[in-house]
């Protein structure tokens, strides 16, 4: 008998990590980071629940933190064996675990420095930048669609979920005195409206099923609406001269950001002199996205190519497609934006302003109102992302009050997870006797949303509970 025991994201979407037992090994799913409230982020502080020295084989579904935040701790708890991943992933966890463990670091000092002066006992970051040198060390990249053992009696094979760049769809092939057992976790399901990646792939069959549901209550916007919506800002804030600042995250938004800004250029609709990826961790991200330009989708792939033809086959990139793009890397070079006072656009972190350069950007664009910002990601409660887009009057930072009289914008449409319709599209790939299906990573009203709605689709959905184990 397998088992398999849900340790995180059930209550909520973070925190995801699964662990699968067989007759032979034991195999880690996902090792995210509980992330949000102070009360949430707490659970990363408690011991792994369960024995580190036990683990064969650790699988990753793809690199952002929710799923791949907890592995340097792991491995400084002892883990050293392998971590397997897709190849894009390998490279894009480099740049996000790094960036996880200095900023866990810079708020460990900061703290550090109130105890010390309140004469209390200091404490330690989760990691530091040696347990995630020691993490990347164990990281093996395979493959889309190849099939490799894993352990004595687990294969495993990566299918493409079009959510990230390197984003997988696990399956997982555990073989017990010559039956075959298949477990299937969806990992993040893309939005197959997005640009660049290319649609989840359809899954036939399964034993086991896990599902996610961030959007299992919703369906978004549709993309055409809201990309006349971008179009019609931008073209609005060229009319009357102002900068646009667009607060994006690193890893997906801001790449297909870049993509749509390069459809507009391509028509010869984007009148702006230039665009400014005014972020070092966007930066490198992006580059890694050029790196497999291979895996894009094939409609977006062709029009980077036309649009790029004087350009060789290696050269073709986002750059070609949107030749007015800037990279922005020192400070310095940050800092010398605040001088421009039109005709730019400004992408920069953190995508919900509670850190990053965004913010002086928005102390020297808000209080003018030819000025423009467009938010293209969820704003959690409690961010001044969020509190800009329920129309606060001021802007603290640092310290000082800016008044906001630039226009502020929100668009809905762009999402990177699959909406209700879509994952339900998605099941419906599966042919004859249907797996037993868990949904996990989402709300509670989204989870039940889904499973209302699986249901009329002839599915048997269980909300998983954390902890709770599951005998295959
Ligand atoms: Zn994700
Ligand atoms: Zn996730």
């Amino acid at each position: 008998m397998a088992q398999l025991t849900f340790y995180g994201a059930v209550a909520g979407v973070t925190g995801s990590m699964y662990l699968l037992q067989t007759d032979h090994s034991n195999l880690l799913l996902d090792c995210g980071l509980f992330q949000g409230r102070r009360e949430e982020e707490e659970a990363n502080l408690k011991p792994l629940p369960f024995a580190v020295s036990s683990l064969d084989a650790v699988v990753l579904s793809h690199a952002h933190l929710d799923h791949s935040g907890r592995l340097p701790l792991l491995v400084a708890e002892g883990y050293s064996g392998p971590i397997y991943m897709t190849k894009p992933s390998g490279d894009l966890i480099e740049v996000l675990l790094k960036d996880a463990a200095s900023l866990q670091e810079r708020d460990v000092e900061w703290e550090n420095k109130r105890l010390r002066r309140a004469g209390k006992p200091e404490v330690e970051p989760l990691y530091r930048a040696e347990d995630v040198q020691e993490t990347l060390k164990l990281c093996q990249g395979l493959n889309y669609q190849q099939r490799i053992s894993i352990t004595e009696d687990v294969e495993v094979r990566f299918l493409d979920a079009g959510h990230i760049l390197g984003s997988a769809i696990v399956e997982l092939y555990i073989s017990e005195r010559g039956v075959e057992k298949k477990l299937v976790f969806s990992g993040d399901l893309g939005n197959s409206q997005a640009a660049l990646l290319r649609d989840p792939e359809a899954v036939q069959s399964a034993d086991v099923l896990l599902l996610e549901s961030t959007y299992g209550d919703r369906d978004h916007r549709s993309m055409e609406d809201t990309l006349q919506e971008f179009e019609d800002v931008i073209l609005e804030a060229s009319e009357n001269g102002g900068n646009i600042l667009i607060p994006s995250f690193a890893v997906g938004r801001t790449q297909e950001i870049i993509f749509r800004l390069g459809e507009l250029y391509q028509q010869g609709k984007l009148h702006q002199q230039a665009i400014f990826l005014d972020s070092p961790m966007a930066i490198a991200v992006t580059e890694i996205y050029h790196r497999y330009q291979n895996i894009y989708n094939a409609e977006d792939k062709a029009a980077i190519e036309t649009a790029s033809l004087t350009a060789s086959a290696k050269e073709r990139s986002l750059h070609t497609f949107l030749p007015i793009l800037r990279y922005s890397i020192s400070t310095d070079e940050s800092m010398a934006l605040n001088k421009v006072e039109r005709g730019a656009i400004i992408i920069a972190g953190s995508g919900m302003c509670n850190g990053g350069r965004i913010r002086h950007h928005l102390k020297h664009n808000l209080w003018r109102k030819q000025s423009h910002v467009i938010f293209v990601g969820f704003q959690a409660m409690g961010t001044p992302g969020r509190a800009l887009v329920d129309g606060a009057r001021y802007f603290k930072i640092a310290g000082e009050e800016v008044i906001v009289k630039a226009a502020i914008h929100t668009l809905g449409g762009f999402s990177a997870h699959a909406s209700q319709t879509q994952l339900i599209e998605w099941l419906g790939h599966f042919e004859g006797e249907k797996p037993r299906l868990f949904l996990v990573h989402g709300e509670e009203n989204a989870k039940q949303a889904l499973a209302t709605v699986a249901t009329t689709h002839g599915w048997r959905p269980h909300i998983a509970g954390l902890g709770e184990k599951v005998k295959f």
